[in-house]
């Protein structure tokens, strides 16, 4: 692992460095320092004026340090002159308890502290579409079930190999790509890791994917929902529980149902618990709830849910059991931030694990067709104000991510909500208009 940037520099011939940390929207902030200058930045951290990204602070806060964490240190594949580097903020030498790299840490301690290791797997979907933004970029892709599309997937080939070949440069493992079940859309696999490696590397992809992406004359969203009537933009995550080494894993138990541990049902039950709140993080927009709850799409299915439910290996409930020693959580969509993604997962779980709770029964049917018939489990929320209520009500999940970060972050979701409330909409003159 990477200890000393400088001399990484000189080994690679890197000529500058992104020091780069991400805000509570997820937005990637960073600064290109010159390869001459990495030895003091790694020290002393890059400043920035915290108040101009979204980490509620004030303009008269001093200055925010960004530190660069060495271990994250990628050279970037399609402009080797470049690494990125994630990075911690700082300030009046103190960690800032909000900023999303920094809780994750703190959580990702808690965890080993009770001598756990969570690992995950992300499946950030994207659409490939026009750069102004208005249509998918490849006329040709109209089938109504395009979901594995060969032809449609060869027409982007030269987008998504690019992709993969930088992902095998960098040894993460990929391990296949597909063309989704929305006109337009990718996603591409590769091998889970530890919660705070799959955070760095899920946010990597989505800025190498874009910079990829816009070479080819093209332009990427990971927005939850960017066409009506069309499969949104899922991230789901595969998680599991292991031993400090990493060698045992806590979730696998081939004698219990699905194969998942009693370990891995009260890490569940945690998530259940908490399901309603921490859609707050995991579909973190206005447009996320377009997706979860959404009408059925051209494609037949959302493959989204709409309520709290589980299983074992079927796509249509908010959690599946796809295989022994792992669970997949279907909620979080494109817009969730890589960092609270993974934190949400190890506070909810935690939380499930301290109270021992109950994940409740397992609903093996079609929740699409049949959905109406579960009585006993809850819609998720219906809209991000739902979301953030809940979240604001959930007081174990609030002290598990800090008052700082739960403070900050709703005060800012709340703006967000605010400021979607206040904007007139094309809909409301159409419906309202001769009343
Ligand atoms: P699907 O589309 O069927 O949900 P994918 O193959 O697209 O599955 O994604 C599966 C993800 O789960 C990958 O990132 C994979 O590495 C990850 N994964 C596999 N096994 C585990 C595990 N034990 N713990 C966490 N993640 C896992
Ligand atoms: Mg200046
Ligand atoms: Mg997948
Ligand atoms: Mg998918
Ligand atoms: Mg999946």
């Amino acid at each position: 692992m990477t200890q000393d940037l400088a001399g990484f520099a000189k080994e690679r011939g890197i000529k500058y460095f992104m020091i780069s940390y991400t805000d509570l929207f997820g937005a990637q902030r960073a600064k290109l320092v010159p390869a001459q200058a990495i030895a003091d930045m790694q020290k002393e951290g890059a400043g920035f004026a915290g108040f101009a990204t979204w980490l509620d602070l004030t303009p008269a806060h001093p200055d925010l340090f960004a530190i660069p964490d060495a271990a994250s240190v990628i050279q970037l594949p399609w402009k080797k002159d470049v690494a990125w580097v994630a990075a911690d903020c700082m300030m009046d030498d103190q960690p800032v308890a909000q900023a999303p790299r920094v809780m994750l840490k703190k959580l990702v301690a808690e965890a080993a502290e009770l001598g756990l290791r969570v690992k995950t797997g992300v499946e950030p979907e994207f659409f490939l579409i026009s750069p102004d933004g208005e249509t998918i970029s490849d006329q040709f892709d109209t089938a109504e079930k395009p979901c594995y599309d060969q032809q449609a997937l060869m027409r982007r080939y030269d987008v998504i190999a690019e992709i993969c070949d930088h992902m095998l440069s960098l040894g993460w493992k990929p391990y296949q790509n597909d063309h989704e079940d929305a006109n337009g859309q990718f996603e591409m696999n590769w091998e889970y890791d530890d919660a705070l490696r799959t955070a760095d590397k899920h946010s990597f992809f989505k800025f190498m994917v874009k910079s990829v992406a816009e070479k080819h004359g093209l332009r990427a969203t990971f927005m939850p929902k960017p066409f009506k009537g069309l499969t949104g933009n899922g991230c789901h995550a595969h998680i599991s529980v292991w031993d400090l080494d990493g060698k045992v894993n806590a979730f696998a138990d081939k004698d219990m149902p699905f194969g998942l541990s009693a370990k891995g049902k009260t890490f569940l039950g945690g998530i259940m618990k908490h399901a309603s709140a921490l859609a707050a993080i995991t579909n973190p927009t206005v447009n996320s709830y377009k997706r979860i709850n959404a009408p059925r799409t051209v494609s037949g299915a959302t493959w989204a849910p709409n309520t709290v439910t589980w299983t074992g290996n079927n796509r249509t409930h908010m959690v599946r059991v796809p295989g022994p020693g792992r669970f997949e959580l279907r909620l979080p969509d494109g817009a969730v931030n890589p960092y609270l993604l993974q934190a949400i997962i190890i506070a909810a779980g935690l939380s499930g694990l301290k109270s021992n709770a109950d994940p409740g029964p397992h609903h093996d049917i079609d929740m699409y067709r049949d959905g109406h018939m579960v009585k006993d489990a809850p819609r998720l929320p219906l809209n991000l104000l739902d979301a953030l209520r809940a979240f604001e009500q959930d007081s174990a999940l609030k002290s598990a991510l800090g008052s700082e970060f739960s403070d900050a972050y709703l005060k800012l979701k709340h703006d967000d909500w605010n400021g979607y409330c206040a904007h007139f909409t094309a809909w409301e003159r159409q419906t309202t208009l001769d009343i």
